[in-house]
């Protein structure tokens, strides 16, 4: 296991990247702390293979390096890392048995016959393929194929970290559950360093100690999931964190008040005179219906009742605005005005937190 440095790191598709646009990956420097469970979140296309075959050894970046421990494996092929790596999708060998695919990669190693016999039936325990381990792979559904790509990914003890690209995509919703609890109990047996590539925040939460959230190649925040609900570093984190996520709206910021659109609001802790783009983001737990003379006036659109607590759908100006209300809470109808928990707003500079003056970060 190993602590893994990124250090100036950036990559490029392009042979002659000119500006920023070019690059897939921006500039980046992080450390994952060996033995922690990350997950790395974010939409589509934002670069999140790309960093994760960075780290594994299949891609060689443009720009920078990447240490194991503060080794410098950045021209370090793939099989000097000693890394897991499971994808998208499924990679098995067809003509093999389950168990001979599971047992591939202890093989591979040297190891005795009997540490793998009784590893690979333990791991065939927790994919769920006991009963499967004299099929061949080839005939095998996808999501059972799947199963044993992950399968093959944990089966080892002894690796520097386990990289996983999405990989319960082909799996169905229920078995999704079931592995990713399997994924953190493997975490908190052998406690690997290990990062969890997912587009959905639902997992990356369950999954993850932190959470490392990408916009546009870049990490825009790594944080507790608390961290990433409190206080969202950049617009995207509020906005992708949270159902729904956080409300965002234009704003003149001076000292403790906002005016958005002509309305004056208190914001509790003086935020100084930002400039650039500056945006007031609160979280929809942290916003109120009220009937009484005070906030901003808005149009109640539609209210969801989710089970929990109800959403209202309201439009500022044509700004879509969600509040949550609590279960038992009364809507009615001369709730039209909403104002704000100061102790959850934020304040956005160009899309980036202003940290109010006082405040430890
Ligand atoms: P994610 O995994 O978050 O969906 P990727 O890391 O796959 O994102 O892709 C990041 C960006 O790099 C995208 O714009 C994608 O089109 C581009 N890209 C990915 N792989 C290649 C490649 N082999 N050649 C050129 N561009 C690529
Ligand atoms: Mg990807």
């Amino acid at each position: 296991m190993a602590k893994i440095t990124l250090d100036n790191l950036a990559h490029s598709y392009l042979p002659n990247p000119k500006g920023e646009d070019d690059f897939a990956l921006k500039e980046l420097n992080h450390d994952w702390v060996d033995g922690e469970a990350y997950a790395l979140l974010g939409a589509s296309g934002c670069g999140k293979s790309t960093l994760l075959n960075i780290i594994s050894g299949l891609l060689h970046p443009s720009q920078g390096r990447i240490l194991f421990d503060d080794k410098d494996v950045t021209h370090a092929p793939t099989t000097e890392r000693n890394i897991a790596q499971v994808f998208q999708f499924p990679v098995v060998y067809d003509t093999m048995t389950v168990r001979d695919n599971l047992a591939f990669p202890l093989r591979n190693r040297g190891a005795d016959a009997a540490y793998v016999a009784q590893r690979v039936q333990q791991i065939a325990a927790m994919i769920g393929m006991e009963d499967m381990l004299n099929r061949k792979a080839r005939g095998l559904a996808a999501d059972a194929k799947q199963k044993i790509s992950l399968g093959r990914g944990m089966v080892r003890e002894d690796v520097n970290a386990l990289l996983f690209d999405e990989p319960l995509t082909v799996i169905d919703p229920h078995m999704k559950w079931e592995l990713r609890t399997q994924l953190k109990s493997l975490h908190h047996e052998f406690g690997h360093t290990m990062i969890y590539v997912t587009h959905d925040q639902t997992e990356a939460l369950t999954f993850a100690d932190k959470v490392a959230v990408m916009f546009d190649g870049r990490v825009v925040q790594m944080g507790t999931p608390q961290e990433l609900f409190e206080r969202p570093e950049h617009t995207f984190v509020g906005y992708f964190i949270g159902s729904p996520g956080m409300n965002v709206l234009n704003a003149e910021v001076t000292g403790d008040r906002a005016m958005i659109a002509g309305t004056q609001v208190a914001l509790g802790r003086d935020f100084g005179a930002p400039t650039g783009k500056v945006e007031l983001g609160v979280r929809p737990e942290f916003t109120r219906l009220t009937s009484e003379d005070t906030g901003l006036p808005v149009t109640i659109k539609r209210i969801e009742d989710v089970g929990r607590h109800k959403i209202v759908r309201a439009d500022f100006e044509g700004t879509p605005l969600n509040v949550i209300v609590e279960e038992g809470r009364e809507i009615s109808p001369d709730m039209t005005r909403i104002t704000f928990d100061p102790a959850g707003v934020n304040i956005y500079a160009d899309s980036w937190r202003v940290a109010p003056k006082g405040d430890a970060a």
